[in-house]
């Protein structure tokens, strides 16, 4: 059997104020539009002679992204240099951290089918600063470069080789996107290059260890295996997807020919053509001669520091700015009884959460509210107190739910609900005397219809509410009418 291998490491930008090793200001990319090499400093632009300072922020927020991602925070931790010569990384080193990570060893747990969950393992959690950009006019014959990039704070973080489709992959990117939302480290817009992804996929043979008669724990035994491809160039999710359902088709068909083949082979994924193309030999980790960055020292989490040179950050202060994550939210939902569409529906987005929670405490029945909220397309428009309003005149019986919905738009747009039912009459008949006058009418005008009823057939019940919504305008209380149309027709 041939099973798929993936593994992902993905870069996120971080949304300190500042740069990660200067005080020049920090911009996720395209957030605005920018003339180029305007926030820069000798600093981000390497000048020899210049002292980086860290950035104790970015660090607080790369550890709490370990802390959402169940990750062992160790004592102490360093930078290190990355070299390697490239234009748009002045220093010729990038300032990375290597064998001393901020976070390792987590975990992230996600639902699968018929309610089965997967974990994925996560190898690090690493802070770096980001490059600058190669501009490439069209025609030009020259490159440009813009600086405004160089220095910008960049979570790495590297999953173990754990997701065996390229469906899981792209939920593992969209969850993380969803946790780093809700710490509020990252905007993480994969669109505008702040949240960057490579994907390392191999394809191996598996052989089920019963056959071999051996008393394995493993299931599975591999006994060939594909180079590993890492992918570059994906721009979105679905591109992810896309380019790794492209390169499992293409290790599936070309397995007997790979399989002699070894090591790491980095190819680019071309979104307009929907394939994959070969691309520079990757650098193996020797390459980038790594050693500790010298001028920024050693940050020491719950620890003193001894001989006068580190940083002390204390775990306590960064878990208390933790907030309820995606997961536990789900789980708090579903306690209130609402179904797996409509949990995600609400969950997507942490605005959402904290509106919904908002209207749920002061007596909103969770099922109406995600209807209102996602079905009626009302999200967060509608003032809290307004919704709440709205759903209390329903539950007195002043306005039917149809009313409701149909008031919704300029709740929208602003108007109190009260207002709104003042204006228009929108009243719920609910005076039964005046309600019975109206159903007597509508069951002299259609004797066939009561005829049907009186003979058995319940549904024509409904075509009679249905008249007296009609002569109401729907302003007619559904249960009441319902009630009096059977005592009279008994
Ligand atoms: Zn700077
Ligand atoms: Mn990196």
């Amino acid at each position: 059997m041939l099973k798929t291998t993936i593994g992902l490491e993905i870069h996120i930008q971080l949304n300190t104020k500042s740069k990660m090793f200067c005080g020049c200001l920090n911009q996720p990319e395209g957030r605005i539009k920018e003339e180029p090499n305007i926030r820069v400093c000798p600093v981000c632009m390497g000048f020899p002679g210049t002292l980086p300072v860290a950035n104790i922020e970015a660090i607080k927020k790369t550890i709490m992204t370990g802390l959402a991602l169940n990750c062992e925070i160790p004592k102490e931790s360093k930078f290190d240099r990355k070299h390697y010569f490239y234009p748009d990384l002045p220093k010729n080193f990038q300032i990375s951290q290597y064998d001393q990570p901020f976070a390792r060893r987590g975990w992230l747990k996600l639902k699968i089918k018929n309610s089965k969950s997967k974990i994925i393992r996560i190898n690090r959690v690493h802070l770096e600063e980001d490059a600058g950009k190669l501009v490439h006019p069209k025609n030009a014959g020259y490159t440009l470069i813009d600086m405004n990039r160089c220095g910008t704070p960049l979570v790495e973080i590297v999953t173990e080789p754990d997701i065996d489709s390229p469906e899981l992959a792209k939920q593992f990117l969209k969850e993380l996107r969803l946790i780093v939302r809700y710490l509020d480290v990252s905007d993480a817009d994969m669109e505008k290059g702040q949240l960057r992804c490579d994907a390392n996929i191999s394809m191996q043979r598996t052989v089920d260890s019963k056959r071999l008669k051996a008393k394995r724990r493993k299931p599975e035994v591999v006994i060939e295996t594909s180079p590993i491809i890492e992918i570059k160039n994906m721009n979105s999710f679905r591109a992810v997807e896309r380019a790794l359902k492209y390169e499992e088709g293409r290790l599936r068909n070309e397995f007997e020919e790979l399989k002699n083949q070894s090591g790491k082979q980095t190819r680019a994924w071309v979104e307009r053509e929907g394939t994959t193309r070969p691309m520079r030999k990757k650098e193996e980790a020797s390459d980038y001669r790594y050693f500790p960055e010298p001028d920024v020292p050693s940050i020491l989490i719950d620890k003193k520091v001894q001989d006068g040179y580190g940083t002390e950050i204390k775990l306590i202060d960064i878990q208390a700015r933790m907030p309820v994550l995606p997961q536990a939210k789900r789980k708090e939902y579903e306690r209130l009884g609402l179904n797996d569409k409509a949990v995600e529906a609400i969950v997507a987005k942490k605005t959402y959460c904290h509106y919904f929670d908002e209207v749920i405490s002061a007596g909103g029945e969770p099922q109406k509210v995600y209807d209102l909220m996602i079905n009626e397309k009302a999200g967060i428009k509608i003032s809290v107190k307004n919704l709440i309003a709205a759903l209390k005149l329903e539950k007195e019986g002043t306005i039917s739910h149809k009313i409701l919905k149909s008031v919704l738009p300029e709740m929208m747009k602003g108007k109190k609900v009260e207002d709104i039912i003042q204006e228009k009459g929108l009243k719920q008949l609910s005076n039964e005397g005046e309600l019975k006058k109206i159903i007597k009418r509508v069951i002299q005008q259609n004797p066939g219809t009561v005829k049907d009823y009186k003979s058995g057939k319940s549904v024509a019940l409904g075509f009679l509410v249905g008249q007296v919504m009609k002569e109401t305008k729907g302003q007619a209380n559904p249960q009441l009418t319902n009630k009096i149309l059977k005592d009279l027709l008994k």
